[in-house]
């Protein structure tokens, strides 16, 4: 039951939530243990109590949801209106490619549009706080999981409207998408081979590489806002920077449900597209559990990357309980023995001041940290 309505000044029951120079504490609750300063704005819905509300419904034992909702984490499915929660169960280590995080209150899998809206007009109607992911390839999960419901995005279609043209299902793996385009002769995504993400996560990351970045291709962005209504973003109304996108901090969006592609003939796309997997290979741990780089480059002016700088003050190699600052790349901060959120957010800590103390160059996060709680 929900207990709880938004302040009347906040629009549409739906906050944004600024962290700067927030203290995280850690996952025992015990003291502080750094200071962290996500780059991004989070949203939240205002709830009334700190427990969720339970969903009037039947519970089951079965354990017959899709394949990926199968074992021992999936005893207690709620169903309501057609949609189907995992109650309490979910792990967020295994929604991660950091494999990292304790379980979340509820977690559904979303296949088409009005699901996705389904979930999140649930959501909303019960006050209880969500988060819309993709492979979690750029998050890092709390340690006691998530005080909310996390939504899976599945939703995977390609649509060929023109020449070099896609309209892409936001859940659809950014990966593949990039693979498709170059082997069809379009330029453009050459960069995605390899990146383990959706495409809804790079436009909301503006994911890129090797100079290349998903803006630079996205002709508009299909959205569904809070109140559950559908809405086209088109080029000119889309704000993007190095791996920053307006998504970040749009007050009333609840997901991105699908972005439109408009790539260039090129006759090398092919090979680029392979030349960059190799490199990709060659230069990162993908063996190994990461997000990626942890950290932006450094703003104009500094002609040495995060990596470099890392590697600079000798970190390769160091370890905080099962983190670790890879031999490889040391922009990579991997789990490599058992991690918990807590090792990762102190790692990166000691990584910023090591770096600071040295060239006086404040790293900042390019992957998202997701609290327990908004609130
Ligand atoms: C080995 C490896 C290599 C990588 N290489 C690169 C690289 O070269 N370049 C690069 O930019 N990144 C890279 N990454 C990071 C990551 O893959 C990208 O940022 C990717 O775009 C994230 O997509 P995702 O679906 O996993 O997003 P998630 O991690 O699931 O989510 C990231 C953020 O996006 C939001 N989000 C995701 N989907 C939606 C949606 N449909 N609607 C609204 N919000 C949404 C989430 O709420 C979250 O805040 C790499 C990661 C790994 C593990």
């Amino acid at each position: 039951m929900l207990l709880l309505q938004a302040k009347p000044s906040i629009p549409s029951h739906f906050l944004h939530f600024f962290f700067p120079n927030q203290t995280i504490r850690g996952s025992d609750d015990a003291k502080p243990i750094l200071s962290f300063h996500p780059p991004n704005v989070f949203h939240r819905l205002q709830a009334s109590q700190n427990t969720p509300p339970s969903i009037p419904k039947e519970e089951s034992s079965s354990s017959s949801s899709s394949s990926s909702s199968s074992g021992p984490h999936f005893r207690e499915i709620e169903e309501e209106e057609g949609l189907r929660f995992i109650r309490g169960k979910k792990l967020l280590s295994d929604l991660s490619t950091w494999g990292i995080g304790g379980p979340c209150n509820y977690y559904i899998e979303v296949f088409d549009e009005s699901h996705l809206i389904s979930a999140v007009r649930h959501c909303c109607r019960h006050s209880i706080q969500f988060l819309v992911i993709g492979k979690g390839s750029n998050c890092l999960f709390d340690d006691r999981g998530f005080n909310g419901c996390i939504i899976l995005n599945q939703i995977e279609f390609i649509e060929r409207i023109g020449p070099g043209a896609y309209r892409v299902g936001s859940g659809y793996p950014f990966n593949r998408l990039g693979m498709q385009c170059s082997k069809e002769g379009f330029s453009g995504l050459e960069f995605a081979g390899g990146i383990p993400g959706t495409v809804g996560g790079a436009a909301f990351m503006n994911a890129g590489a090797n100079g290349q970045e998903s803006a630079d291709t996205i002709e508009n962005v299909s959205i569904i806002r809070m109140d559950g209504s559908h809405r086209v973003l088109n080029r000119s109304e889309l704000a993007f920077g190095y791996r920053r996108s307006c998504f970040q901090k749009m007050e009333d969006m609840a997901a991105i449900v699908a972005v439109t592609f408009k790539l260039t003939p090129s006759v090398s796309a092919m090979e680029w597209q392979r030349t960059y997997l190799e490199r990709r290979r060659m230069s990162q741990p993908l063996q190994d559990r990461s997000a990626g780089s942890v950290f932006r480059n450094p703003s104009l002016g500094s002609m040495v990357s995060a990596a470099e700088l890392i590697e600079k003050t000798g970190l390769k190699g160091f370890k905080v309980g099962g983190a670790k600052v890879s031999d490889l790349h040391a922009n990579f901060l991997i789990n490599c023995d058992g991690s918990t959120s807590r090792d990762m957010l102190q790692l990166i800590e000691l990584v910023k001041e090591k770096v600071y103390r040295r060239f006086k160059i404040k790293l900042e996060e390019e992957i998202q940290y997701i609290p327990y709680d908004f609130r």
